[in-house]
């Protein structure tokens, strides 16, 4: 069988490489994103291409544990200097990104070919793979919140700036259209492009998807802006907090699903249009969310965004349009023609998005496995109610603290069961090294030595 689909592959990759080359494509890039949200890069000459997709390259398995300070790598019993992995990329996935330039996603196996359960890509297909096993479609769309900043990380003026202001987009145009364009030509489906509240701050976000290609598409967003934003002498901080005290960068993920044609959270019976389903998928969310911050917010920056009034959802609670409420619930209609959806705002940019995605519609599918009841809705800014009030509502605060929110993810057996044990230890590995090594500097100092970690 493995046999037989190789000797397949070969006349198309030979095609694919004879129309690639045709335009112009000289060279693949071949992308992984590791557990401290890191994106790490192999390319080969194009002939080369279908070794990169079978067998794949050779990778140390420390890809998975290299921290944010650009030289850590947190060794451990299970990872160490011998071994060595595959990275495979996914030539369904391919896009031309021009300049002779192609790229796609990778995933790690072992040498056997099995897959690897560090993983992240392999971990969310796995999930898209349980909930179809179970009659349930999810469709994923991202937004991307990013500064611009200088090749050092410096900040750029803003005499011309207003929050969502149109000074931004002329202030940018070139580099706003060249975006525009590239993600065009390469296939990325942008919704809207605009500058967000803070200053040289712009957000894009992508249409729906299916789970894992909705992730690679953030990865090649992010391949796209970078090299835009070289081309202007630019760089992009994806850092959660790129200025300390400023407003902080999400990356907000919206997911609805859909039993065969039946959408969980429109049309329904229930609460705000949701079905008996869509309410103990967000009950599952809610429920598990305190567990799953190490994954979606976890690095030693990301407590500095997780604050009330920053609108990154600090509140554990969920809320109609309310962008203070970790969960906030979009209703579909005429004005909302992708239908209702639920969109996750604790999620920010230093996460790995195979993995939040992952850890989210696994808690949605534990909440509906489990017929998790939907705590009530929250309809005002939480921090306007009383204690009292919210201790009634059952409202409370996800931690600021990392230390706090990485010992809740490794003492989860939810989340060691959704996303396996290799994953949980590789990720909370490298961000109780983080909060180790980086724990004690004073905020502004924090937002500037790693306000380009997560750059590419
Ligand atoms: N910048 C905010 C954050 O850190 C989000 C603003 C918005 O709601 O778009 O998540
Ligand atoms: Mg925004």
């Amino acid at each position: 069988m493995a046999a037989m689909r190789s000797r397949a592959a070969k006349p198309l990759a030979a095609a694919a490489i004879a129309q690639l080359e045709a335009d112009g494509v000289a060279t693949l890039i071949g992308t992984v994103v590791n557990s401290a949200g890191l994106t790490h890069a192999k390319t080969v000459p194009l002939r080369r291409m279908s070794a990169f997709a079978d067998p794949g390259l050779g990778a140390s398995p420390v890809f998975h544990v290299f921290a944010i300070d650009q030289t850590g790598i947190v060794f451990g019993d299970a990872i160490g200097v011998v071994g060595d992995q595959r990275i495979r990329i996914d030539l369904g996935a391919l896009r031309i990104l021009g300049d002779g330039l192609c790229w796609a996603p990778g995933a790690f196996f072992n040498q056997d070919g099995s897959p690897d359960p560090y993983c992240s890509r392999g971990i969310l297909q796995r999930v898209e793979d349980r909930l179809a096993e179970v009659g349930i479609d999810a469709v994923v769309g991202h937004e991307m919140e990013f500064i611009l900043v200088g090749p050092d990380g410096s900040e750029l003026p803003s005499h011309l700036w207003a929050q969502y202001g149109l000074a931004g987009v002329l202030e940018f145009e070139g580099f706003v259209r060249d975006v525009t364009n590239a993600a065009t030509n390469s296939g990325v489906a942008i919704e809207q492009f605009h500058p967000e509240y803070g200053r040289n701050q712009f957000e894009i976000s992508l249409s729906p998807q299916s789970p894992v290609a909705a992730a690679d598409s953030l990865v090649l967003i992010r391949i796209i802006i970078g090299r835009v934003a070289r081309r202007y002498g630019l760089r992009v901080s994806l850092s959660p907090v790129p200025f300390a005290g400023s407003v902080g960068s999400g990356s907000h993920q919206h997911f609805s699903m859909k039993r065969g044609d039946v959408p969980l959270f429109s049309d329904g019976s229930g609460t705000a249009g949701m079905t008996p389903e869509g309410e103990s998928a967000v009950g599952g969310l809610l429920a598990g969310l305190p567990e799953a911050q190490g994954v979606l917010c976890g690095s030693v920056l990301s407590g500095l965004r997780m604050q009330p009034g920053h609108w990154s959802g600090a509140y554990i609670c969920w809320g109609t349009e309310n962008r203070e409420a970790a969960v906030r619930f979009l209703i579909g209609g005429p004005s909302n023609p992708q239908g209702a959806n639920v969109e996750v705002k604790v999620i920010d940019p230093s996460a790995n998005p195979y993995l939040a995605t992952a850890s989210i519609l696994g808690l949605a599918l534990d909440g509906i496995e489990r017929k998790l009841t939907l705590p009530p809705e929250v309809t005002v800014d939480p921090a306007s109610l009383t204690d009292a009030q919210r201790a009634e509502l059952g409202i409370k605060l996800l931690t600021p603290e990392q230390t706090d929110a990485i010992d809740a993810l490794d003492q989860s057996s939810l989340l060691r069961g959704i996303l396996g044990d290799e994953a949980v230890d590789a990720v909370v590995a490298v961000r109780r090294y983080e909060a180790q090594n980086y724990g004690d500097l004073k905020p502004d100092e924090l937002a500037e030595k790693f306000r380009l970690a997560w750059s590419v």
